[in-house]
């Protein structure tokens, strides 16, 4: 089987920690055929607004992270990898955006100057507010949030510019791991459909986040969401591990390539210079 992690983050990412050679030696060791490295660009944060910091020709970001992330560092460690791996693991220059829609003109110039094959759309943190990852749920109507985080996501696919939106359901993952909830998806149905007949008329996909699979959770999205995405004519999909260390590379890439199949797709999908390509399930 073809396999490709198309969500990793490497040492480059505020919150990783991991050496590109690293990574790629553990996506070798994992049989995959290609790695995508997408760590963090988060052009929003929703940090207060005197965290608002001027990064020169990208404007004003308000990420700490991004001014102090190392750019160049990651560009040129990209081309050493990319290089010293040809011909046995192909690696993608790839990036995850957060919240690029908040600030289009960073987003912008961001992928403006930076030669990349693939863009992840995300949504981690909702206006003024710290990342979901943080909420602990004690005063949140989950139904509430995931409505409103859905809004951010229709947002993003309007105004910003990606391939694939990253862990569509994103804020049921950390209300299983705080509190053992899960929701029940049916009133979300419409919204979502919405959602993804948005996406595909955009030629934008989503991607099987299997990084809860790791720690006893589940898919972002699950099997019922893929079908339906399916059903909306949503043919560009991609998996990720969203690994964040290199133990966690091409983990459950398999099963959730067996899962894009149960949900009727045929194909998975891979970036070059942000062009996709199709790649049979078999
Ligand atoms: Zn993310
Ligand atoms: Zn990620």
């Amino acid at each position: 089987m073809y396999k490709a992690d198309y969500h990793t983050h490497s040492v480059f990412s505020f919150d990783g920690s991991e050496e590109l050679r690293n990574m790629c030696e553990a996506a070798i060791a994992a049989g995959l055929s290609e790695i995508a490295i997408t760590d963090h660009v988060d052009i929003y944060t929703g940090m207060p607004a005197g965290y608002l910091i001027n990064f020169g020709e990208y404007g004003d970001v308000g990420v700490k992270k991004l001014l102090i992330m190392d750019l160049q560092g990651l560009a040129r460690g990209l081309e050493e990898v990319r290089e010293e791996y040809r011909g046995r693991l192909k690696v993608l220059r790839g990036a995850e955006l957060g919240q690029p829609q908040v600030n289009r003109e960073a987003a912008r110039d961001y992928l403006r100057s930076t030669q990349l094959d693939f863009v992840i759309g995300s949504v981690h943190n909702m206006e003024g507010d710290r990342d979901v990852y943080y909420y602990d749920f004690k005063d949140i109507d989950p139904a509430k949030l995931y409505f409103h985080y859905l809004d951010w996501l229709f947002d993003m696919t309007l105004q910003g510019d990606f391939d694939v939106m990253g862990h569509i359901t994103y804020p049921l993952r950390y209300l299983y791991e705080r509190t053992g909830k899960t929701l029940d998806m049916k009133p979300f149905e419409e919204k979502l459909r919405s959602l993804f007949r948005c996406l595909t008329e955009r030629g934008r996909g989503i991607e099987l986040n299997v990084s809860g699979l790791s720690k006893g959770g589940f898919t972002m999205p699950e099997l019922p969401e893929l079908k339906l995405y399916r059903e909306c004519g949503g043919e560009v999909i991609t998996v990720g591990s969203d690994a964040h260390k290199a133990q966690y590379i091409g983990a459950f890439i398999e099963e959730g390539q067996e899962m894009l199949r149960a949900a009727g797709f045929k194909y998975f999908t891979v970036f070059e210079n942000r062009q996709p390509s199709f790649i049979p399930l078999d």
